[in-house]
């Protein structure tokens, strides 16, 4: 591509929240009505090829305002920056909002402020996905090994991962990645639904939803667990008997539970024969969860969405405590530090089983996921994307699910736009579905 003068000039901050609590979507036993909501960021350029790059940090509704304002925070930092320079080294811009003196307080590299950083890293990497009219997963298989280890965050990890080590695994990454490749774009990559077991449905609902989770080829769902254990064994008993013994049930606690308590909970569900525990306990608790995993094997115990950077990530590889590692495409600093979680798990030789659902996080992590497979791991053996059928409507480029598979996106960048007319009606407060909520509610008010 011919070098450009072209630049970022403008930094714009959406507060985009959906109604979801009302139907009980996304509940679970920490999170009884989340509203699945992006603090969702555009970089305008003045590019003629690629003018904007679209990232975000995924909240569950209060608090979005302020994540919105921690990514605005970093605006200075990336206003009037070479399109050219960005797309080419985008690490040069993730270590310098990562290493940002004073905003590094309010981490370090953690929390809003990180994932402040993540949705303008994304961002970068959209915008350059689209630059090279590719959607972002080939845009890393396709990159040479040494510009990927470049690119990846190496940072107090090289007691245990060196950038030796990565290009190592790099190197011995690509062999077959055409074949993989092809099988890639013709069957995708394995995927699994929670949709039939958020914790607000009732038996008939899970039933009816498990059924025909399995009709539409899943061989994994996941249920919520951990507000009742009465409620619990129920709902594993109908689980169970609704997909029959073939079919992977992973269980959820979103952690909810004390290190005994996690132990005695998932051992009274074993009888079901659980594929996994997930976020059994505080996911700051390392030891915690190696504990949990010796007490519960064959159970395997599962964590990483709320893993705040590759610092966490690292130690839990250390330490044996977990079989499978969900990394998060936009809790941690974008897809810089989660080349180097991907190299991480790698090297300990851990399958991901990346995070999803929320808004937009099925679009943005099938691209790590199928970078992996193609240039890192190398397998699709016990490894699935977390899949969950709602909100997908409301992005341009959204995920296609079929027979249980993720679809390889084929339109250029990280698949994180949103429409136009879904940021216009769901923007808080003053969206028009927002508005009328609030007259509404107001009125009702009024009238008591
Ligand atoms: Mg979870």
């Amino acid at each position: 591509m011919s070098p450009t003068t072209a630049r970022v000039t403008s930094v714009d901050t959406y507060d985009i929240r959906f109604p979801t609590s009302r139907e009980l979507d996304g509940s679970d036993a920490m999170n009884p009505d989340p509203d699945y909501s992006a603090a969702y960021v555009v970089l305008r350029t003045d590019a003629a090829d690629a003018p904007e790059g679209h990232g975000f940090a995924f909240t569950i509704g209060r608090g979005n305002d302020v994540q919105v304002a921690a990514i605005e925070a970093l605006r200075g930092q990336v206003l009037g920056r070479s399109v050219d320079a960005l797309c080419a080294d985008p690490a040069s811009l993730y270590r310098d909002l990562t290493g940002d003196s004073q905003l590094r307080w309010l981490g370090p590299e953690k929390g809003v402020a990180h994932m402040a950083v993540g949705a303008v890293v994304n961002a970068v990497w959209d915008l350059a996905a689209r630059r090279a009219r590719k959607p972002l997963w080939r845009l890393l298989a396709d990159a040479e090994p040494e510009w990927l280890v470049e690119q990846a965050d190496f940072r107090y990890l090289t007691d245990v991962l060196t950038p030796g080590d990565a290009l190592d695994l790099l190197r011995r990454g690509r062999k077959g990645a055409d074949e993989r490749r092809a099988r890639l774009l013709e069957r995708g990559y394995p995927a699994y639904t929670t949709s039939p077991g958020w914790l607000g449905y009732d038996d008939a609902k899970l039933t009816r939803l498990a059924r025909r989770a399995v009709a539409d080829g899943f061989t994994q769902i996941k249920l919520k667990v951990g507000a009742d254990l009465d409620d619990d064994i129920r709902r594993c008993r109908t689980a169970r008997a609704a997909v029959g013994p073939d079919i992977r049930l992973a269980l959820d606690a979103n952690q909810r539970w004390d290190v005994p308590e996690a132990i005695r909970w998932t051992t009274a569900l074993a009888a079901f024969d659980p594929y996994w525990i997930e976020e059994p306990t505080s996911p700051d608790d390392i030891l915690g969860h190696a504990a949990i995993r010796r007490a519960v094997a064959p159970v395997k115990v599962a964590t990483g969405e709320h893993a705040q950077n590759r610092v966490v990530v690292k130690q839990l590889l250390q330490a044996g405590a977990i079989d499978v590692l969900q990394l998060d495409a936009a809790r941690v600093g974008g897809v810089n530090e989660n080349l180097a979680i991907l190299l991480l798990a790698a090297r300990f030789g851990v399958p991901v089983c990346p995070h999803a659902g929320g808004v937009g996080l099925c679009e943005l992590v099938q691209h790590l996921a199928m970078f992996d497979y193609l240039a890192v791991s190398g397998t699709t053996d016990d490894r699935v994307i977390e899949y969950v059928d709602h909100l997908h409507e409301h992005f341009l480029d959204p995920v296609v699910v079929r027979d249980g598979h993720y679809t390889a996106p084929a339109a250029p960048g990280f698949s994180a736009a949103l429409r136009p007319e879904s940021i216009a009606r769901y923007t808080y407060p003053g969206g028009t579905f927002w508005a009328a909520d609030l007259a509404e509610r107001t009125r009702k008010e009024q009238a008591v």
